[in-house]
């Protein structure tokens, strides 16, 4: 019953926000608390929720049919189909009539969140993440075992990739096969798959293209995509021939950052101590400079949410928090180095849920 204790923890946080309705349409919050995404449509989806009543999911009556079984799932839960000719955005204002205070979610579309206001007049609206956000932070078992799962499936790939030929294929090629075995390995949805080579390493973001790959490359990958509604999010480096000394050197200093953020990744630690450890290491190795972003992200059904591990972030880490830990040094005209493992944190200690090998990938 973990979407029924979802929707309780959220109707508490909603009181104690003063929010008297909750509006969640595309994007993850919807999933998370019911298991159910919303298509992104012109078609209307939301969930309203008040602090009294039970929930209403107002949904276009042709998309009824994804719904499953999200009655047993949500308690209480009425499901309100509409038909083409129908207000959707009219109905929701019925349901929410005086509302004062109103949660929208974070993704909702514009269009939609304007026409709400005008349905809605006198309430406040103030974004769902505000309901949501340190609640999701927070994995519940079934959670964490998603998020295992999806780990599992790309330390495959991960190690499936070790033997395979980099050496005289483009990026976009390398992109694609990543795509294709994260799904062969069940992932429902890839989100991403960089594959950065060579010079254009150094870009931690480079979008995968027409660059052929060749002998002595230095070749970043870094994918992830969605198991089951939960995210997976890895980074390992492959060589093509044996990497040279300051490749290799290198690397060890990125391999000993990571380790000192997983280990102080423990629960009370504030956020900015972990992104400190890593960038502590990197700093003693005087590759300061070059380690251009924060050390990671949390991760659940959206790829990148809280919490953030980045200087500034004094909140303590809380046991269940599932985070990315991403270290990386990028040499500008010349190669990039990434690192990353997923960690949930623990009452007896930092876990990571990736085990695939943490060397440089020697390949072909
Ligand atoms: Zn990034
Ligand atoms: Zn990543
Ligand atoms: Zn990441």
């Amino acid at each position: 019953m973990a979407h029924a204790a979802r929707v309780r923890r959220v109707r508490e946080r909603m009181d104690d926000l003063g929010v008297e309705v909750l509006l969640l349409s595309t994007g993850p919050d919807l999933p998370w608390l019911t298991g159910y995404e919303a298509t992104p449509l012109e078609r209307l989806t939301v969930l309203v929720l008040g602090r009294g009543g039970e929930p209403v999911l107002v949904v276009p009556e042709l998309e009824a049919p994804r719904l499953g079984d999200i009655e047993d799932r949500v308690p209480g839960l009425t499901v309100r189909p509409w038909a083409e000719t129908d207000d959707p955005v009219a109905l929701v204002g019925e349901l929410g009539r005086g509302a004062r205070r109103v949660a929208v979610g974070d993704h909702t579309w514009a269009r939609f969140v304007l026409a709400l206001q005008d349905a809605l007049p006198g309430a406040a609206f103030v974004p769902s993440s505000t309901v949501t956000a340190g609640l999701r932070a927070v994995k519940d078992p079934a959670e964490v075992d998603a998020l295992r799962a999806a780990a599992r499936a790309v330390d495959a790939v991960v190690v499936e990739m070790r033997d395979r030929p980099f050496a005289g294929r483009t990026e976009h090629e390398v992109h694609r096969e990543l795509v294709e075995r994260m799904l062969a390995r069940g992932h429902q949805e890839a989100n991403f798959a960089i594959v950065a080579s060579g010079e254009n390493g150094a870009s931690p973001h480079h979008d995968p293209g027409s660059r052929r790959i060749g002998d002595g490359d230095v070749v970043v990958c870094d994918f992830g995509g969605r198991r089951d509604l939960y995210c997976s999010d890895v980074t390992r480096v492959y060589v093509v021939g044996e990497p040279p000394a300051e490749v290799a050197d290198t690397w060890a200093v990125l391999v000993d950052a990571q380790e000192a953020a997983v280990r102080a990744a423990t629960v009370g630690t504030p956020g900015e101590t972990v992104d400190a450890a890593a960038r502590g290491v990197i700093e003693a190795a005087g590759h300061g400079e070059h380690f251009v972003h924060r050390t990671g992200h949390g991760i659940g059904v959206e790829a990148h949410e809280e919490p953030y591990l980045v200087s500034g972030n004094t909140a303590p880490i809380e046991a269940g928090n599932a985070f990315s830990v991403e270290p990386g040094i990028y040499l500008p005209g010349r190669f990039g180095l990434r690192l990353e493992d997923i960690v949930v944190a623990t009452p007896s200690g930092p876990e990571r849920l990736n085990s695939a090998p943490r060397d440089l990938a020697v390949v072909g």
